[in-house]
């Protein structure tokens, strides 16, 4: 009977999948702030269970809301009712969620045994990934090394890739990817970075040139036990894993846990919402080992933190309306990038600072970077505007990581040629 009992429960831990048969992504537009206000209002109805991909914050962004089925008619009823505009962004969560599995099995099939057959067009489980860099870092042993530089919550790993061709210490670039669960095309993008910077080195003089003088950081599964918890149980989760005391609702957003900000308006303190920031400031190992990292490298010239969607390029502030001091610049920059990664495929992006941009967020990465002293700081919020959502199929990775590769170029060779 008692291993019956087990036998059971392994079962319910094996396939007990959260499904999201009937769920609706519906895009509601605004025009006004009254509409704005009555979003809100159905927000903090938490018996709907909705889940915001786009909050409702400004008559400019349209505001995307993942409907449970049972909450379906309720608020259908509370839009039209009020007569607010919305269309159905995806028509049933659960089947977008099958291909994607679908198309994952069929890569399966066989495993690759170096880098060169591995799959880039489509998602891939942490265990993947990891293998990924090890075989990386086999393939070239003098340039890229792996440094693990601390613990997730539940005890993985923190794998960053170094890409180095100096023995001295040299200046630094940092980016990460996968620090929201669900955005799953930003570690399979940064996966393809990876190639490429191992690929191009010694070919592509422009990356020559940047690696000749500095080193690059990329930590390609950032939140690595939301991460596997996407691919395990539920495909929707944003934060981390952290158990709260006190409530049955687990995980903090790691983009709301940094220092710079903490506390602030456009974050939680409810620890039920997908932007809790957790009991303090870097309490999440995820965010205090990037911490840890930045300062005892103590010398970072760019910080490129990775999301999606939206198509954005934000520079700080988040937290406040105040310009920051390397505004103009940076506004360049970001036009500049934004400009050659529309070239590759037209996809356009929005920029600005991410107060101004998107919404006011306090607590972010980017924020506390540029306060470390590290100028050019960005967020990227890639594909898509709103189809697909974090769905994103899989036959838009390689297109995504490519374009967005014209991006980073742009600022990596702008923090070489400008040194402070
Ligand atoms: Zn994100």
């Amino acid at each position: 009977m008692r291993g019956l009992v087990v036998f059971a429960a392994l079962l319910v831990a094996v396939f007990c999948k959260e499904t999201f048969e009937g769920h609706q992504v519906l895009r509601i537009t605004t025009k006004d702030e009254v509409e704005i206000n009555l979003l809100k209002e159905l927000s903090g109805q938490e018996d709907l269970q909705l889940d915001f991909w786009m909050d409702p914050v400004d008559v400019s962004l349209p505001v995307d809301v993942r409907v449970p089925f049972h909450s379906l008619q309720a608020v259908r009823a509370f839009l039209g009712y009020h007569e607010i505009h919305y269309e159905i962004m995806i028509q049933d969560l659960q089947d977008l969620l099958d291909k994607e599995q679908r198309e994952m099995m069929r890569s399966r099939v066989f495993q690759p045994r170096t880098t060169d057959d591995y799959d880039y067009a489509n998602y891939h489980t942490l265990s993947e990934i990891n293998s990924f860099m090890d075989m990386l870092v086999q393939e070239n042993p003098k340039l890229v090394s792996k440094i693990v530089i601390g613990k997730s919550y539940e005890g993985r790993e923190l794998n960053v890739l170094k890409f180095s061709t100096g023995a001295t210490k040299r200046p630094g670039i940092w980016i990460d990817t996968g620090i929201h669960a669900r955005e799953w095309i930003t570690p399979a993008s940064g996966t393809w970075f990876a190639k490429k910077i191992a690929t191009d080195y010694g070919r592509d003089p422009a990356l020559t040139a940047i690696l000749d003088k500095l080193d690059i950081f990329l930590e390609l599964v950032t939140n690595p036990d939301g991460y596997e918890y996407t691919h395990t149980t539920n495909r929707m989760w944003r934060k981390t894993r952290r158990i709260n005391t006190g409530s049955s609702c687990v995980g903090v957003d790691p983009n709301r846990n940094w220092g710079t900000g903490f506390g602030g308006a456009g974050s939680s303190s409810n620890p039920c919402s997908e932007t809790y920031r957790g009991p303090g400031a870097y309490s999440e190992p995820e965010v205090r080992s990037i911490v840890d990292f930045t300062k005892s490298h103590g010398n970072l010239k760019a910080f490129l933190t990775i999301h999606s969607y939206s198509q954005m390029m934000l520079y700080p502030y988040g937290d406040t309306s105040i310009p920051c001091v390397d505004e103009v610049e940076l506004d360049e920059l970001a036009l500049k990038a934004a400009t050659d990664l529309e070239s590759l495929y037209g996809t356009k992006y929005t920029f600005g600072s991410t107060f101004n941009t998107i919404y006011q967020a306090s607590g972010v990465t980017t924020d506390w970077a540029y306060d470390q002293g590290i100028k050019y700081s960005y967020t990227f919020e890639l594909r898509d505007n709103g189809y697909y959502g974090f769905i994103l199929p899989a036959n838009q990775i390689i297109p995504t990581a490519e374009e967005t590769w014209l991006a980073l170029m742009v600022i990596m060779e702008h923090t070489k040629n400008n040194p402070y």
